[in-house]
This record gives C-alpha cells, sequence and structure tokens, in this order.
C-alpha cells in the first residue's frame, strides 16, 4: 500500500504566499512570491497572504510589517485582507485534539538530551519511538504516529516523489513542548481552512511535503497541489535566508529587482522592459509567465551583485 496525496484541481484555484517573520522580505522569498503570485494569476485563481507568525523566539519585531509594506511597494495584489497564522490557534488546537483522539498522537516527553544517541537521517533525528507506549513526563511535545506506508505525491515541477515516514524522521512533532504549534501541523490546518487548492514555495520544504500529506489523511482533508520552485543559493551553494546573511530585498529599486526576479526565473524579460514602471513589468510577466521553464530545476544561482540586495 502507498499513501497518495489526493488532487483538488477540480476547484478554483486558491494559492498562496506564506512568509514567517523572521526578517525583512529578502530576494530568495521574492522570488517565491513572484512565481507563486504569476502562477495563481495565469491559472485565474486567487492569491492569499498568510503571514506565518506562530514561533515567536525566531521572529523579529517588526519583520511582518516590513514584509507587507515591501510585498506593496513591488506591486503584489493579494485577495482579501493579510492573514496571520497565529489567529488560528483554535483550528490548531481542535486539529490536534482530533488526532489525539483518534488515537493518532501521543505524549513524548523525551529530552533532547534522550535523544543524544537516536539514527538520523536526511530530516534530523529519526525518532525511535520511545514514549510510543507511553510517558510520565510532566513536561511533553505530541507526536504524530506514523506508519511503514510510503508517502508519494506528484510535484509539479520536481515530479514523482515518495518518501517513508518511519525511516525519514519517525513520528514527528505537532505540538512543541513549549505549548508551540509545529509548522507541519499549523500549515496544514491553515492550507485546508482556506481552501487552498496549489501551494507553489521553495524546494527546500519538499521533504515536508510527505508529513504534511500525512496530516492530511488523518485529518481528512484533501492535499493540494504542490509546486516545489527552484531555491535561490548564493556562490556557497546556500540557501538565501536570514540565517546565511540575506539582508532585505531593495526598496529603492523595486523595477530592477523584479526584472532580475522574472530573469532568475527563466522568463526573459526584453531589455525594453528595463525602461519601464512596475505596473507594466508585471503587466508583460502575466502575459509572458511560464512555470514549466523551472521543471526539475532545484537552484537558481544568485549573480553575486544581488545578493547584497
Ligand atoms: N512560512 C514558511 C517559510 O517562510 C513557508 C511555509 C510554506 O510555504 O509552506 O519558510
Amino acid at each position: 500500500m502507498i499513501v497518495t496525496a489526493k488532487s483538488t484541481r477540480s476547484t478554483p484555484y486558491i494559492g498562496r504566499f506564506a512568509p514567517s517573520p523572521t526578517g525583512p522580505l529578502h530576494f530568495g522569498s521574492l522570488l517565491t512570491a513572484v512565481a507563486s503570485f504569476l502562477e495563481a494569476r495565469r491559472q485565474d485563481g486567487q492569491w492569499l497572504l498568510r503571514v506565518e507568525d506562530i514561533d515567536p523566539p525566531r521572529e523579529q519585531p517588526g519583520a511582518s510589517d516590513e514584509i507587507l509594506a515591501a510585498l506593496e511597494l513591488y506591486g503584489f495584489e493579494w485577495d482579501g485582507a493579510v492573514t496571520f497564522q497565529s489567529a488560528s490557534r483554535a483550528a490548531h488546537g481542535a486539529a490536534i485534539q482530533q488526532l489525539v483522539d483518534a488515537g493518532k498522537a501521543y505524549p513524548c516527553g523525551c529530552s533532547r538530551r534522550d535523544l543524544a544517541d537516536a539514527p538520523r537521517g536526511t530530516l534530523g533525528i529519526i525518532y525511535p519511538g520511545i514514549c510510543r507506549d507511553g510517558s510520565s513526563a510532566s513536561e511533553y511535545a505530541l507526536r504524530i504516529l506514523t506508519d511503514d506506508i510510503p508517502i508519494a505525491f506528484n510535484d509539479q515541477l520536481q515530479g514523482p516523489q515518495e518518501q517513508s515516514l518511519q525511516s525519514d524522521s519517525g513520528d514527528f512533532v505537532i505540538l512543541r513542548r513549549d505549548g508551540l504549534i509545529a509548522y507541519q501541523l499549523a500549515v496544514v490546518v491553515d492550507d485546508h481552512l482556506q481552501g487552498v487548492t496549489d501551494v507553489v514555495r521553495g524546494i527546500d520544504l519538499m521533504d515536508s511535503t510527505p508529513r504534511q500529506v500525512w496530516l492530511q489523511q488523518l485529518l481528512g482533508y484533501a492535499a493540494p497541489n504542490y509546486c516545489h520552485l527552484p531555491v535561490a543559493v548564493n556562490e556557497l551553494g546556500q540557501k538565501l535566508s536570514k540565517s546565511h546573511g540575506a539582508s532585505g530585498v531593495d526598496l529603492q529599486h523595486p523595477e530592477g529587482n523584479l526584472i532580475l526576479a522574472l530573469e532568475l526565473l527563466d522568463q526573459r524579460p526584453p531589455p525594453e522592459l528595463k525602461a519601464s514602471g512596475i505596473t507594466d513589468i508585471w503587466q508583460w510577466a502575466l502575459e509572458s509567465w511560464d512555470i514549466a521553464v523551472l521543471r526539475q530545476l532545484t537552484e537558481i544561482p544568485m549573480p553575486v551583485q544581488a545578493e547584497e540586495q
């Protein structure tokens, strides 16, 4: 048997961009925003904006406002009001309760030290199931039971994917010991609540998708279609991110940066577009957008100057 993500393509397209407010919008996130926005519009779909503010220790004060201001300056237009993931705390709690009641989630009191000798896979520790039969710890996380069944989905750009959770992550955390909701659970619940049909995001999150598909199965949700984009990397091959020193996008010259994003996404904007304003650049991009040119691509090397942006 194999768990296969069920596609929902018969319904109107609803896409989204879901930045975490861990710093200002950097160029790597701009690429994801541009691609997910253009794909949604190309499919006559909606494009939602959701700030994933559920991990305060990793967040930077003011980052949400900075990200929203940058997106506005770059001329993005989202549908409806911006949503904040912290506002769906009750829905996250209800989904967790549903999983506990179904016997699919269990308390785990293991500390980092308890897991020091646990086997490691590409996703980090493979949880060896220590607390599956019970835990007497007063502080605990909640883990989701995984099965031996491979999880499969067909990525729009990267093709068929398959992962065995039991050998790649083991039972994974949905509620952290510190009481915070784990990303895997929150993203699944919010995509479901918002009716998201298509997730276009960076390939660095593709490893998470099977855990999300598993949660969708257990919660009885339809799986969205997935499309994992190549991610921007610096000259050392590191993903552009705050932890690798990427700073916020240039707010003085959005036109030049938007053209650069389209070039790096291999859309080949004509040279004369460089003299155009934001509206005309978007107009060209909306008419010309073709996501298929990114098929099988996993990395977008950044020109050195652009990394400064
Ligand atoms: N909030 C995540 C991030 O900024 C993205 C989550 C997602 O697109 O599923 O990396």
